[in-house]
């Protein structure tokens, strides 16, 4: 059996990270071929060193100049690239039979996009490129026959509870909902008053998951769940309507599908990303992902409440802007982008969040967004409009 030739896009992210611990199990099934970072330079020379991909790429000169540096001393001889274009390179390889996208935010769309072009399968972690661009990319990857399997542990539930032979159509597939589970974050008992004084390290303290600093305050407002309905209508052809939130706060049933029969099929686990990873890339064989046992009865029990849209405004807004289609979505991205980041600087209280986007939503007007360069220029507006709103306190700009 040849080996399966990876490039990982983020890799010394949390994601990036776990996908090489999977890798590093199974020696004889994977070769790295290309890892990229955007600069933290000595966990990549270290994961350059021990995995001896041909390409790094990183986010500019100074970072490629430190990388090479760092490299000569360890004597890998891997190629060091800078800047999105090489991105982009690496991500179309024609080598390379798998992209793992693990860029957080906007900056994944681009190189995410190529290897949908160069029909590589992908494994998508990076759900903000689906969200912004979900018309773009779904058509690039059926006209490239690229394939297309989700690592966000939601979507990897449901793809293991759909039908093996899933047509992309729910209806004919019998099934009635998807059923999103979410673990409520942080917060999930917070009073509003708590909310107000809710500092970037206690949103970023999630308690089932250890993730990068942007998904954490995303599932801190729950923004996390709302990218992920508008995620999961682009994989599963699925409807709004057919797509509900439910706040489960052990984070074991990763989520479910419910048949036209009653059936309710779920996918269980521990709460760690290795399971989903290890699936994708072994699919449709299953591996050791190096992840503990499930243990039910030291769980004891699995609870599940409705979630509050009123406490968690991001959560209605992203619905919202799913309902509105075009460009909405685009810009409900970037500005919670835009928030996240001003919050994580300390310049904007934690439920000013929902506030800036609905602002952002309210004054970039609507339009179609079904080409990359439209997707951009909603994206570029909605940032310019985020930063204003961000900046004034509590008025409009
Ligand atoms: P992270 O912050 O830990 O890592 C992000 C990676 O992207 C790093 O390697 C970083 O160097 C790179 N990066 C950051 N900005 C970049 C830029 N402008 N250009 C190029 N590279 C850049 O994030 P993470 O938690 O690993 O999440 C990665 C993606 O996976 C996100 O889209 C997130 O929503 C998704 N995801 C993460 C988890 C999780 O458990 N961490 C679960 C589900 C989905
Ligand atoms: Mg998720």
């Amino acid at each position: 059996m040849s080996r399966q030739r990876l490039t990982i896009l983020g890799a010394t992210g949390s994601i990036g990270v776990n996908t090489l611990d999977v890798v590093a199990r199974h020696p004889g099934r994977f070769e790295v071929l290309a890892l990229s970072a955007q600069n933290r330079v000595e966990r990549l020379a270290e994961q350059c060193a021990r995995f001896q991909p041909r390409f790094a790429v990183v986010g500019s000169d100074e970072a490629a100049a430190e990388l090479e540096n760092l490299l000569r001393r360890s004597g890998t001889d891997t190629a060091v690239l800078a800047g999105a274009d090489a991105l982009e390179r690496i991500a179309s390889l024609p080598e390379a039979d798998t992209v793992m996208a693990a860029i957080v935010g906007a900056a994944g769309l681009r190189p995410t996009l190529a290897a949908a072009r160069a029909g590589k399968k992908i494994l998508l972690a990076n759900k903000e490129a689906l969200v912004m661009a979900g018309s773009v990319f779904m058509q690039e990857i059926q006209r490239n026959s690229a394939v297309l399997l989700p690592i966000d542990s939601e979507h990897n539930a449901i793809c293991q509870s759909l039908p093996v032979n899933f047509s992309n159509d729910l209806g004919r597939s019998g099934v009635r909902r998807i059923l999103l589970t979410a673990s409520g974050g942080p917060f999930r008992q917070a009073s509003p008053q708590d909310l107000e004084r809710v500092t970037p390290d206690q949103a970023c303290a999630h308690p089932n998951w250890v993730m990068g600093r942007k998904i954490s305050v995303d599932s801190a407002t729950m923004m996390n769940k709302g990218l992920e309905v508008i995620e999961a209508h682009w994989l599963f052809n699925a409807p709004p309507e057919r797509i509900e939130v439910v706040i489960h706060p052990q984070s074991v049933v990763h989520s479910m599908v419910e048949y036209a029969d009653g059936s309710v099929i779920a996918q269980l686990g521990n709460p760690d990303m290795r399971t989903p990873i290890a699936y994708a890339l072994a699919y449709p064989e299953r591996i050791d992902a190096g992840v503990a046992p499930l243990d039910l009865c030291r769980i004891g029990g699995l609870s599940f409440e409705p979630p509050d849209f009123g406490r968690f405004p991001c959560l209605r807004l992203a619905y919202e802007a799913l309902g509105q289609g075009g460009n909405a979505p685009a810009v409900l991205n970037a500005a919670n982008e835009i928030a996240v980041e001003a919050f994580l600087n300390g310049q904007l209280g934690f439920t000013r969040i929902p506030e800036v986007i609905e602002r952002t939503l309210a004054c970039v007007g609507w339009s179609e967004a079904d080409t990359l360069e439209a997707v951009l220029a909603a994206d570029a507006a909605a940032r310019e409009a985020g930063r204003r709103f961000a900046a004034v306190p509590g008025q409009a700009a």
